[in-house]
């Protein structure tokens, strides 16, 4: 139970990394928030937590949408009165190589990927200087350390994503909120529908495990990040890839 009455908020938790973050949040003892962009999935998403025994509550959230944002922190407060983890999870793909890329690709990646998390610490910010406490997770990738082919959106708000932890580790470690990132791998969840199975195989063979990753393996670097244990580790940047970039 290391996040025993902790609010945790994690966006994009309808499904994939986010949904097993919620549930591992949940049985670590956590009040979790979830926030999505699909109604059922919430729904779904907050009675798995408490199924598990969690007080769950549920937002219908588009991160790229400053208003839902505000809403979403707003009700939180007024139902639990802290905040104490934000997991910005929620995340998009629109691949295209540099000249066929359109500009509602490049815009509709970074609006999720950059700017949504950009909303979502705004938003929970002056929250955890106040109680002199909090800690906000990033999700980057390795794309956003070493790029990728075909995803020059996507790589740019991961890059960016890693800006943004070390910016805030600065700004908001003196008063007490730690910030950090995770760099995910391959992990199997429904984003990576798109990938030819051929792509697939292939970035299995460079992995020293051999496999991709399963969300659960993402969670749980999630609720050590955000549990005490991991009291001294602020702005870095954790890669759980199975070792693919070794
Ligand atoms: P996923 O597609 O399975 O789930 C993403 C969730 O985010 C979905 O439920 C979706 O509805 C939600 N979402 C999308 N746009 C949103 C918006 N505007 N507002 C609120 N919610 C929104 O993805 P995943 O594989 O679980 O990835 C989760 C995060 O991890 C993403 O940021 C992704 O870039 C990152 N990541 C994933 C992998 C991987 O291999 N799966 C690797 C590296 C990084």
């Amino acid at each position: 139970m290391r996040l025993k009455n902790k609010v945790c908020i994690i966006t994009g938790a309808a499904q994939g990394i986010g949904l097993a973050t919620a549930l591992k949040f949940a049985q670590e003892g956590a009040t979790v928030v979830v926030c999505d962009l699909k109604p059922e999935g919430v729904e779904a998403a907050v009675m798995a937590c408490q199924k598990l025994g969690a007080t769950a509550r549920g937002h219908t959230v588009d991160v790229t949408d400053r208003v839902s944002v505000d809403l979403m922190v707003a009700a939180v407060l007024e139902d639990f009165g802290r905040i104490d983890v934000l997991v910005n999870n929620a995340g998009i793909t629109k691949d295209a190589r540099l000249q066929k890329m359109t500009l509602a690709q490049f815009d509709a990646v970074i609006d999720v990927n950059l700017r949504g998390v950009f909303h979502c610490a705004q938003a929970v910010a002056d929250t955890m200087v106040a109680q002199g406490a909090g800690v906000i997770l990033n999700a980057s990738s390795v794309v956003g350390i070493y790029g990728n082919f075909g995803q020059t959106n996507y790589a740019a708000a991961k890059f960016g994503v890693i800006g943004f932890t070390k910016t805030w580790s600065r700004e908001l470690g003196p008063k007490g909120v730690r910030v950090n990132a995770v760099a995910p791998g391959f992990i199997e969840t429904p984003i990576l529908g798109t990938i030819p199975q051929k792509v697939i195989d292939e970035m299995q063979a460079h992995v020293p495990l051999r496999r991709l990753g399963k969300p659960e393996e993402i969670a749980n670097v999630y609720a050590f990040l955000a549990s005490d244990e991991a009291s001294y580790v602020n702005g870095a940047v954790l890669e759980v890839s199975g070792g693919m970039t070794v």
